[in-house]
């Protein structure tokens, strides 16, 4: 049997596409809340360190990261979001 070598290919090229993305490196939230959550400042956002999007608020979709997975949310610079783009529902923010 002859390696599978094209399944290999797709997955370094997945992997090559996830990291186009660019490294998230979090940093210290300008706040918190009563709750422990964090409170992203002036030229802050938040983000998933696997998503596709950035949120420059707290949305729902925010919120359901924090009540499930808090460790997955990371508060990081806007200016370090590489191309992730920013979340649609961050128009509508459950808080500021
Ligand atoms: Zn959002």
């Amino acid at each position: 049997m002859a390696r599978p070598r094209r399944a290999w290919a797709a997955a370094a090229k997945a992997k090559q596409e996830s990291g186009a993305l660019g490294k998230l490196t979090p940093v210290e939230p300008a706040s918190r809340r009563g709750d422990g959550s964090p409170k992203a400042g002036p030229g802050q956002v938040y983000a998933v360190s696997s998503g596709k999007v950035y949120h420059p608020a707290w949305c729902n979709s925010v919120g359901n990261v924090w009540d499930e997975n808090p460790k997955r949310l990371l508060v990081v610079e806007e200016s370090a979001v590489g191309d992730r783009e920013a979340c649609k529902a961050c128009d509508e923010p459950l808080q500021a």
